[in-house]
């Protein structure tokens, strides 16, 4: 079994007076990708709030490599974790280049303020989120994939093996959210970095997880490897959705295609259709 990298014991956490989490025991396990699915509002960004140490739990704890994260000072919880939230804003007029060099901050000393690691860092998460082409651009003036794609070099840019990312495909083309599950994957399964994401898409998250969990009300109602949480049983209790679920033909990985409603018929091949 893979070491445990980050771990929730009973966490009950929330807002001034509004509790979102309600005893959730989590696991993220080194090495694998896991996926957080759950319907909006069922506590998937306050979880993740919540293990990166954004947000502290009223009751329960987080361990960090099986010590308390309240008891690591805030530059060495940075050089083992690294969270995107979801939807950043970056200061107006930044270019790319500095933002993506913002994720070196943990790097570096008062005495030593850039180094030559800090530049392989930055070239390096630079090339694998493709932004180099735009380097020199203010992030405020691109695209709101492109601008994704620069917070996505960002966190690679700290180098960290424990990655937290808060739906990082938003705003992308499928092709382009395909092409960055991929890269991620490969980060977790030929580099050992240990992934936890929230996606909004079932699909893409059964075909890419390790482990998938599925949150409803703040609650963790399943988790485990696709094959046994992807049911159509589960999507109906969690998200209240009619679908038939089947293996992809070129993985053998679960896919769920919905059930549609009255509004549409069987397709018919256009002539028969005017006919
Ligand atoms: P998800 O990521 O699954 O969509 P969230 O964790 O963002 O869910 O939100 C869970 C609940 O907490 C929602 O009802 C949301 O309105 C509420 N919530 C989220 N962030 C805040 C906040 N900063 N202040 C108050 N309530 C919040």
């Amino acid at each position: 079994m893979p070491a445990c990298r980050l771990q929730g014991d009973r966490l009950t956490a929330g807002y001034e007076g509004r509790r979102v989490l309600d005893g959730v025991d989590f696991r993220v396990e080194e090495g694998r990708v896991t996926v957080l699915l759950g319907p909006n509002g069922s506590g998937k960004s306050t979880l993740l709030k919540t293990l990166a140490r954004t947000l502290t739990p009223e009751a329960g704890r987080v361990l960090l490599d099986g010590r308390d994260i309240h008891r690591y000072r805030t530059r060495e919880v940075a050089h083992r974790l690294g969270i995107l939230p979801q939807s950043p804003t970056a200061p107006e007029g930044l270019t790319v280049r500095e933002l993506v060099g913002m994720g070196r901050f943990p790097h570096q000393r008062l005495w030593r303020q850039w180094s030559a690691a800090d530049e392989r860092a930055v070239h390096e998460a630079m090339a694998i989120a493709r932004v180099a082409d735009f380097a020199a651009r203010p992030v405020d003036a691109l695209s709101g994939g492109q601008r994704q794609r620069c917070w996505i070099a960002m966190v690679l840019a700290q180098e960290t093996d424990l990655i937290l990312l808060d739906e990082p495909t938003t705003f992308l083309d499928l092709k382009v959210q395909v092409e960055l599950l991929e890269l991620l994957v490969k980060l977790a399964h030929e580099r050992g970095r240990t992934l936890l994401l929230v996606l909004h898409d079932l699909n893409l998250a059964a075909a890419y997880a390790d482990v998938l969990v599925m949150l409803r009300d703040g609650r963790i109602e399943h988790h485990g490897p696709p094959e046994t949480v992807f049911t159509a049983a589960n999507l109906k209790r969690v998200f209240d959705l009619e679908a038939e679920v089947m293996r992809a033909p070129n993985t053998g990985r679960p896919i769920c295609v919905p059930g549609l409603g009255t509004a549409v018929g069987p397709a018919h091949p256009r002539h028969e259709v005017s006919a």
